[in-house]
């Protein structure tokens, strides 16, 4: 049984918009409309939903119930990093289901076929994300913004959601997480890093599955979801 996190409690503020980022409107529908649909009439069995405690009677009214998504179990106030989020919409999973699912509401071009083999690879893998080789050189930079160091580009991949995990596993990391008071977590598979020492498996994502952070993410989402 799988339980999937969708978080939508970050506050957007790199889209310069009045309009939170996962209520902007694409295609006439809200950002977070579209991972909701993807997961909904997935294999998953729920979702919990991490917005902000003033946005849960407007998500549950004009997101969850217009659209008549199923599966929303429950509608929980998010944290203040993504870190706290991701931390409440696991205490308010279904302590029966064994895998965890967590993805960004920011990231609408999830699709199915992702979410199945994060499942699959959670089962084998204990650990995976979707991600996706870089394309570009990267450079590791020192404190003048001078290139000091250039990693081998064939082993570094750009980090995506879903991540997906074997609940216990997820658990135990952010309660070590809780004691340690660590703020600089980025996402959950350096969670499972850092405390566990649990390596993830990378599973293939899509270059489509693109984070909308910014207002030139929303034209690309635009074209994506077209
Ligand atoms: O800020 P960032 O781009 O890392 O956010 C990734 C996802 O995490 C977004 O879907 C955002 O809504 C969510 N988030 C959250 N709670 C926070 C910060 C971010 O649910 N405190």
């Amino acid at each position: 049984m799988v339980s999937a996190i969708v978080l939508a409690a970050g506050k957007g503020s790199r889209m310069k918009s009045d309009t939170a980022k996962q209520f902007m409107e694409i295609h006439g529908k809200p950002l977070l409309y579209y991972s909701l649909k993807v997961f909904d009439a997935s294999v998953v069995d729920e979702i919990i939903l991490v917005t902000r405690g003033n946005d849960i009677d407007y998500v549950r009214e004009e997101i969850v119930e217009k659209y008549g998504f199923k599966k929303v179990r429950r509608i929980v106030a998010g944290g203040k990093e993504r870190f706290n989020s991701v931390s409440k919409g696991l205490r308010a999973c279904d302590r029966r289901n064994k895998i965890i699912m967590i993805h960004d509401a920011a990231r609408p071009c999830v699709t199915n076929r992702m979410i199945l083999d994060s499942i699959s690879g959670a089962r084998r893998y204990k650990a995976c994300t979707v991600a996706m080789p870089v394309k570009d050189t990267i450079k590791i930079i020192d404190d003048e913004g001078f290139g000091v160091e250039t990693p081998d580009r064939n082993k570094v991949y750009q980090i995506q959601t879903p991540q997906t995990f074997d609940r216990k596993t997820l658990e135990e990391a952010y309660e070590r997480l809780r004691i340690s008071g660590d703020t600089d977590i980025t996402d959950d598979t350096m969670v499972v890093e850092r405390y566990l020492d649990i390596h993830s498996k990378m599973i293939e994502g899509s270059y489509e599955n693109i984070k909308v952070t910014t207002p030139e993410d929303v034209k690309l989402a635009e074209i994506y979801l077209s």
